[in-house]
């Protein structure tokens, strides 16, 4: 097959990892930078260009899109969709996914365990949204951050107060969740590949920190879910819609419940703390489908699962 795997550095880690997967199981690939794709969108006759050069015959698509260019990646991502390319994550799905609030609400609808979260706009509500997520320490969310950054502990009224007022005279979407104190700065990742489990590992944050991204600081171990865990990560990612996903989850005293699903969860964590070839788990799927045509791309779903 030939594969292209959009990242905007062939160096990173996981873009490495699946350059080697994909060559060592025999095929093709090309990295593509999507912030230097450009496109053509002629009525039947989709076409794509890079550097100058058409972009063609490819036939799956590994999209690995940094959430500050969520716009652009997913529209060239898209463009490989109309194009019949077989896209291992959706483009309507990783804009479903990145948006922390949508992602809530789609969750919710399905009986998943989450935090308790709110949304507001107008700050003369602010004193009855905290009293709804059950008042303070709570946590205040920028709606497309990453990495922990845009993700605030509020351990008072006057802090959450005034924060909120802070972002919301920003003009940057937030949303108010219930701090799950028992979680004692860890969260669990789930990896999920095709409906399954493939590793999962605990992150636990620094000293003194209630984020447990590992770019704060975090550190990663191998640990082993509960059937509960293993069961609410496979239900999120189908409802996300994603192939390939990253599943955080609290544990809390009510069980686990869902922070958010990455779409390009990274690789190198989770290699480390498992031992496994994630790559290679990935490459693998996307022979299955592409073979089965199980996910035919003549019939994308960007049309609204919500
Ligand atoms: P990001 O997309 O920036 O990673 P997250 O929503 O995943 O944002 O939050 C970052 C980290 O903060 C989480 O991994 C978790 O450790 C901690 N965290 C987030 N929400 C809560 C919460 N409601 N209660 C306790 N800890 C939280
Ligand atoms: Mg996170």
């Amino acid at each position: 097959m030939k594969i292209a795997i959009l990242s905007r550095n062939k160096n990173l880690y996981s873009t490495r990892r699946l350059v080697e997967a994909a060559q060592k199981r025999g095929h093709e690939v090309q990295v593509i930078d999507h912030l230097k794709c450009y496109m053509n969108i002629t009525s039947k006759n989709p076409t794509m260009h890079y550097k100058g050069e058409t972009l063609d015959g490819f036939d799956a698509v590994i999209p690995r899109i940094g959430a500050s260019v969520t716009f652009y990646g997913t529209a060239v991502l898209r463009q490989f969709e109309m194009m019949g390319v077989y896209p291992l994550n959706e483009s309507v799905a990783i804009s479903r996914s990145r948006d922390k609030l949508r992602s809530m609400q789609l969750l919710s609808r399905k009986g998943i365990g989450l935090p308790v979260t709110g949304f507001a706009r107008n700050p003369d509500d602010i004193d009855d949204l905290i009293e709804e997520v059950g008042g303070t320490p709570l946590v205040i969310k920028l709606l497309e951050g990453t990495q922990g950054i845009g993700v605030v502990l509020a351990e008072t009224k006057k802090a959450a107060e005034s924060v909120l007022q802070a972002f919301m005279g920003l003009n940057v979407n937030i949303m108010i969740q219930e701090f799950i104190e028992e979680a004692n700065g860890a969260d669990i990742r789930c990896l999920v590949i095709d409906g399954k489990v493939v590793a999962s590992m605990k992150r636990q944050g620094a000293e003194g920190e209630f984020r447990s991204n590992l770019h704060r600081g975090g550190s990663a171990e191998l640990i082993k879910i509960t059937p509960e865990e293993r069961a609410t990560a496979i239900i999120a990612s189908k409802v996300m819609g994603l192939n390939v996903c990253g599943v955080d989850m609290l544990r809390s005293a009510r069980g686990p419940l869902i922070m958010e699903v990455n779409s390009s969860p990274g690789l190198e964590g989770i290699e480390k703390a498992s031992g496994k070839d994630i790559a290679d788990l990935m490459i693998k799927v996307i022979e299955k489908k592409v073979n089965q045509n199980v996910d035919n791309p003549n019939k994308t779903k960007t049309k609204g699962r919500g």
